[in-house]
């Protein structure tokens, strides 16, 4: 079983173009291409054509069983009416988690504007992704995207279940020591390459990944996406493919971790017998 964490409906070659209904399909395709169970799409802080609303997916999804959204907050839309749809969505069960895309705009993960999102992701008791790590935009602010600030929004709010998206690539090290030392702390392992995996690439990004793990970072706080459509699941296929770990810390990083922590139905697997 597999479940892709991490993936988008964003048509990033161009934003005026709309990204429903094609991007979703290739979305399906792709993953029955690979086999994969499901999948959470995280809608963008920004809303365009090319990046559907939360709304919108929701609406695209609803008769798609294995494939769940996971609700970018933007920090310019997240008042109590914002929040309010959310939660519906939440309720009804068609948003899994929230995201907060800091770097790509300029706020701690921990920003007082945000509190009515995090109090929201506590009562719910749903996952909270935050982007971590490099900005592919050279308008993101770095200091806000570093792993270290996961650490006190962990600490002040210890029911609260928080993703560090990307391996907080490349600073793995501030990663793994936020991960080790707060249990409600996990880790994606996606967007770490555009497109596809170069050897030597796949290589250096194993052993940050190695490392993490020998460092102390559990299986149990590692998940596995891809960022799709920005990389391939071929090539994260593959990627993951190299790691050395034990079967069954491979099958919580594979599927266990995610479906637990989303909330996901077996059931609704297309693979589920
Ligand atoms: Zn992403």
């Amino acid at each position: 079983m597999i479940v892709d964490c991490h993936t988008h409906i964003n048509y990033y070659e161009d934003e005026t173009q709309p990204a429903l209904p094609s991007v979703l399909e290739k979305l399906q395709t792709t993953m029955r291409r690979n086999r994969i169970d499901f999948s959470l799409v995280l809608s963008s802080y920004k809303v365009s054509p090319g990046r559907p609303s939360t709304r919108d997916l929701v609406h695209a999804l609803r008769d798609v069983k294995n494939i769940r959204v996971v609700a970018g907050i933007s920090l310019d839309r997240n008042g109590p009416e914002d929040l309010a749809e959310v939660r519906e969505y939440v309720q009804g069960g068609m948003v899994k988690g929230l995201k907060f895309y800091c770097g790509y705009q300029p706020f701690y993960p921990y920003a007082e504007q945000m509190a009515g999102a995090i109090a929201l992701a506590e009562e719910f008791n749903i996952p909270l992704m935050v982007h971590c790590g490099d900005t592919y935009s050279a308008k993101g602010k770095l200091k806000y995207a570093m792993p270290i600030h996961i650490d006190e929004l962990a600490v002040d709010h210890p029911t609260l279940n928080i993703v560090i998206c990307h391996l907080g690539n490349p600073w793995q090290a501030e990663t793994a020591e936020v991960t080790y030392k707060n249990r409600n702390v996990y880790t994606d392992i996606s967007g770490l390459v555009l497109g596809s995996f170069s050897d030597r690439f796949e290589k250096f990004m194993l052993n940050h990944l190695q490392n993490m793990l020998l460092y102390g970072v559990e299986p149990d706080n590692v998940l596995y996406g891809t960022d799709w459509p920005i990389c391939t699941m071929e090539s994260y296929l593959a990627f993951i493919e190299g790691l050395k770990i034990p079967t069954e810390g491979r099958s919580k990083i594979m599927y266990k971790n995610a479906m637990r922590l989303f909330k996901l139905d077996e059931r609704d697997s297309p693979y589920y017998r």
